[in-house]
């Protein structure tokens, strides 16, 4: 079926966004089996959304039914918005094309408030009424979730409902009642509201239409009050899922064909987090700490890798440092994933939990720098926001890093916290410069630090929910503090010039701005974001479209008072979120924002008092039964079960004992004793910091000092070549160059070509077809292709050279090891390749060259193989003229080819310049009748007559189809909107002098390959 959009997709960026066809996306087209249709609809644009762990999660899950279709739809970047507008088309969903508003359920994850305009965008274009109570009985549900969905009032007016809290057991059968539900609707047995209230009652939701409002006396807030039926909770209690080992991570999601985000196979090894740090809106309403077992980590990883041919992985959540096995865990992982060549990365890192077992993990890795989040810049600061971290670990942790060769530390703060003076801000550039001089005294001038700083919105369900969020002039103002100090920094550069080691970056104060009243607001703000839309925001998360005075325009003609939704509430009064239940005890946000008022922090909870991070060993937990500190925060976790949990993940990694070192890290000798900050940690940072260096700052070369120990220079290479060899351990081994003929249709000719050797080096890797790599600290699959296709045009038959390294049958290919290797077959090649590619590309045909220079190519006098460069000369290519209401037969064409090349010239615009076409022209001809039939057919183009074109392709210069189409006088008017001449490449050509092979009737295999 052609795509609805194929008219015009060549004519936005990046394609690929809105085809769908990914290899493992589940498109299920049985409607006999389908109970319940749901398109998780995400406000944002693709290459985001694809990297989302809780999509990955709802999708895989949902389609585990046989019962539920989950299909997906992204936020249209602002071009494809414009062009389905221009022509009156709807969003569609990736998996089958359906508009929004024929699925059951449109599900829309709100990670971030600047996502609300996206969110209209979604239903507008979706075909959804944007308000629910506009919205006929049996439309489809428009349900929300995610963190921001637990403070849902400013958007309550254009949702049906809000899921509250984690959807792994509830949501499957939601979806399901909900269908049933609207089944009854339309058979008139009941309303929409009355349907509603029933899935209120049996599901932890929030439907916002049930409950009445009232005004708060103190605040002036509009806050929900009682509910309007019955059946309905007055606080809606969310789920959670007690053991996350029943909902293993996915392996099997989509794999993006346009590039993404985050492009790896990421785990989600923990969910919520015992840290406490009171601005973290997450580590409050994901409580409790549930870890999932190595196994399972271990299985959607590795699991992950194999089944979409990823090259990276990561392992995720909220605090990975703080993962009771976290070093066992990565030092097996990253075992196994070292022999298959994979990298992997761990998020959320804390200054503290870098013991050196895990950084010489890491540092084996191909990750060119760490990213810590110290949050504020002074002591007393972290003890306010209660992050459990000293100068002294931050000092520590830098030091290790750039003591292993890594050059590059980023550094995240906030600003606008509670009781925040001035020096507090200069305090964040100061550590900064601090930490840089630390790697300056040990690798040079080579160290660089970042330092990020964003405003502090306080969020709710957080203990700073009733601070106020600073006003934006007073943000300016802080960020004008920060330049002045990396500014004088900068100019100590101390060798004339200036010193760019430090590199600070800001968020825009007005994103947070909104961002503060849109979370803290209430539900009068539906206006203001519908009004905002319709004056055309979109994608307000992103800085560069940003627009504050749209924003500001339409809070003042609201008459919303700004300073009331951003000041400080009183602790008394009723808030707009106070009746989502996130299973917290009333009096412990409270406790926590009394003692941040006071400066005086919690340590961190689940963790005997005074350890930073867990044991990493049987030898040392199974002895210490010592308390856990708890403060009885409401989700009453199990710490007998707790403790018990560390000890098997521990048992299961075989980490028995502490583990011996081998490698040493050598600090320079002037430098101080090293603190282990691992285990002992040294205590609550509120309890004091260890003192490292002084007031002083850190010992050692100062900043500037361009000294670098020899030994410390040594390491550096060292990490490059150890990255190289553990990375890819079989460099060297013998190998083969294949030459493949592939097909790329369909949706595959809108993929770019960097995102065709991306998709390319997956398959290989999905079906363990060892590509050889090049040498270096960042190792490229060697592979050539022949000429450049344009994007959007489709071929029968493109070449690729491959090198792919011999292999032992019977064997996967990390399991080799030093075996006598032996080549592979190109049939097996072809074979093991067209089994895992995804839809539109399509595997023809496989043969081994023997290259010149390569130990197998012949020896003399035979003639070894030429490479593709020297190789192809010319290109086919198809045309279809545009319909411009005449009969293209046959003989027309045949008037039009040879009027072409009767011309001594054919020239066209390119650019400011011109070609001439009829120069780079070879061959015109006509083909028709039953091979016509066929070409069309595996293009998907209407059956008619074709335009075949030889061009010459060489580095002198070649004509896009395009081009040629237009010399013909078929390409179309100029128009953007209007029809154009389809064109295709029908295949290269390796000796242009041959006379024009006719099409064999196998078509569509008539490439004329090099074959
Ligand atoms: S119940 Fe205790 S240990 Fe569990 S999250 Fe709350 S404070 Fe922490």
């Amino acid at each position: 079926m052609r795509h609805l959009y194929a008219d015009f997709i060549d004519r936005v960026a990046k394609p690929m966004r809105y085809l769908g066809g990914e290899y493992q996306a589940v498109v299920k087209d049985d409607p006999a089996q389908i109970a319940a249709r749901v398109c998780l609809a995400f406000p944002d644009v693709y290459d985001i959304g694809m990297s989302h762990l809780g999509t990955k999660i709802i999708y895989s899950l949902l389609n585990r039914d046989p019962r539920i279709a989950c299909e997906r739809a992204f936020a249209p970047w602002t071009d494809m918005e414009a062009e389905l507008r221009a022509r009156g088309l709807p969003l569609v969903s990736l998996e089958t094309q359906r508009p929004l508003c024929e699925f059951d359920v449109v599900g829309i994850s709100l990670q971030y408030e600047l996502t609300f305009t996206n969110l209209l965008t979604l239903l507008d274009l979706g075909g959804i009424p944007l308000r629910a109570a506009d919205r006929a009985e049996d439309a489809t549900l428009v349900l929300v979730g995610g963190p921001t969905a637990s403070h849902p009032e400013p958007v309550a007016a254009f949702i049906d409902a809000a899921f509250i809290g984690e959807a792994e057991e509830l949501l499957p059968p939601l979806v399901l009642a909900w269908a049933a539900l609207r089944r009854e609707i339309t058979a008139g047995v009941r309303t929409r509201r009355d349907a509603l209230a029933e899935l209120a009652s049996r599901f932890p939701l929030y439907v916002p239409a049930l409950y009445a409002t009232e005004t708060d006396a103190a605040t002036g807030m509009i806050v929900v009050g009682a509910p309007l039926d019955p059946r309905v909770p007055a606080r809606v209690s969310r789920a959670m899922v007690a053991d996350l080992d029943k909902f293993p991570f996915p392996s099997d999601t989509p794999v993006p064909y346009a590039e993404a985000v985050f492009e790896r196979a990421s785990v989600e090894i923990a969910r919520g987090c015992t840290e406490g740090c009171r601005f973290c809106q997450a580590g409050m309403i994901y409580r409790p700490v549930r870890e999932r077992s190595p196994q399972s980590i271990a299985d959607s990883l590795i699991g992950g890798v194999e089944k979409a041919g990823y090259e990276e992985t990561g392992l995720t959540c909220l605090s990975t440092a703080d993962f009771s096995s976290i070093t066992p865990l990565v030092k097996q992982l990253a075992g196994e994933l070292r022999k298959r060549g994979v990298s992997m990365s761990v998020a959320s890192l804390r200054a503290y939990g870098l013991n050196e077992d895990l950084l010489d993990e890491l540092a084996l890795t191909r990750i060119s720098g760490l990213t810590f989040a110290p949050e504020a810049g002074t002591q007393r600061m972290r003890d306010v926001v209660n992050k459990n971290v000293t100068e002294a670990h931050i000092e520590e942790s830098s030091r290790r890093v750039y003591a292993r060769g890594w050059h590059r530390l980023k550094l995240y703060f906030m600003i606008g916290l509670p009781t925040e003076e001035d020096d507090d801000v200069r305090g964040i550039v100061e550590t900064g410069w601090r930490m840089l001089g630390i790697g300056r005294g040990l690798i040079g001038h080579r160290a660089e630090i970042t330092v990020s700083v964003s405003s502090h919105v306080p969020k709710p369900h957080t203990p700073l929910q009733w601070c106020a969020q600073e006003p934006e002039p007073e943000i300016r103002r802080k960020q004008g503090l920060l330049r002045q100090a990396a500014g004088a920094g900068n100019n100590r550069g101390g060798r004339g010039g200036r010193d760019t080691g430090l590199k600070l970056k800001h968020h825009d104060s007005g994103v947070s701005f909104i961002e503060g009243v849109l979370a803290r607001g209430d539900r009068r703000l539906a206006d203001v974001i519908e009004a905002v839309w319709r004056a055309g925001a979109r994608f307000d998360g992103w800085e560069e479209i940003f627009d504050l005075e749209r924003w500001t325009t339409a809070l003042a003609a609201h008459g919303v008072d700004v300073a009331a939704y951003l000041g400080t509430r009183p602790v008394t009064a009723r808030l707009p979120w106070d009746h989502i239940d996130v299973g917290l005890e009333d009096g412990f946000l409270l406790g926590e924002y009394r003692k941040a008022l006071k400066g005086r922090a919690s340590p961190p909870c689940g963790k005997v008092a005074g350890m930073l991070i867990h044991h990493t060993n049987l030898a040392d937990a199974e002895p210490d039964r010592r308390k856990l500190v708890c403060y009885d925060c409401g989700v009453a976790c199990d710490l007998s079960k707790m403790r018990d949990d560390r000890l098997v993940a521990l048992r299961t990694l075989g980490a028995a004992q502490p583990t011996v070192r081998t490698r040493e890290v050598v600090v320079d000798a002037t430098l101080p004793a090293l603190v282990d900050v691992s285990e002992r940690g040294g205590g609550s940072p509120a309890e004091g910091s260890l003192d490292l260096a002084g007031p002083g700052g850190p010992a050692g070369p100062a900043a500037g000092d361009g000294a670098v120990p020899r030994d410390v220079r040594n390491r550096e290479t060292e990490r490059a070549e150890r990255v190289r060899l553990n990375g890819h351990h079989h460099v060297g081994a013998p190998y083969s160059t294949y030459r493949i003929r592939f097909a790329k249709v369909g949706r595959a000719a809108f993929l770019g070509h960097l995102d065709l050797m991306r998709l390319l080096a997956r398959s290989f890797r999905r079906a363990d077809l060892p590509l050889a790599v090049t040498r270096g600290f960042s190792p490229k699959p060697r592979v050539s292709f022949g000429p450049a296709l344009g994007l959007g045009v489709p071929s029968l038959g493109e070449l690729m050279d491959v090198d792919l390294e011999h292999i032992v049958p019977g064997l996967r290919s990390w399991e080799i090891g030093d075996a006598p290797r032996t080549e592979l077959a190109a049939e097996d090649v072809l074979d093991r390749l067209a089994g895992v590619c995804p839809p539109g590309i399509e595997i023809q045909a496989c043969t081994v060259v023997r290259l010149a220079g390569h130990p197998l190519a012949p020896a003399a006098p035979a003639k070894p193989d030429a490479g593709l460069g020297k190789l192809i000369d010319a290109v086919d290519i198809l045309i279809q003229p545009a319909a411009d209401g005449m009969a293209h037969d046959a003989a027309r064409l045949q008037r039009i080819a040879a009027a072409l090349l009767a011309r001594p010239e054919a020239r066209i615009a390119r650019g400011d310049k011109q070609i001439d076409v009829r120069a780079l022209v070879l061959e015109v001809s006509v083909i028709a009748d039953e091979a016509a039939l066929k070409l069309c057919a595996a293009l998907d183009w209407a059956n008619g007559p074709l335009l075949r074109a030889r061009v010459r392709a060489t580095a002198d210069g070649s004509a896009k189809p395009s081009e040629v189409a237009r010399a013909l006088g078929v390409w179309g008017p100029d128009d953007p909107r209007a029809q154009h001449a389809l064109v295709a490449r029908l295949g290269v050509v390796t000796d242009a002098t041959r006379a024009v092979p006719v099409v064999p009737a196998s078509a569509p295999s008539v490439a004329i390959a090099a074959d």
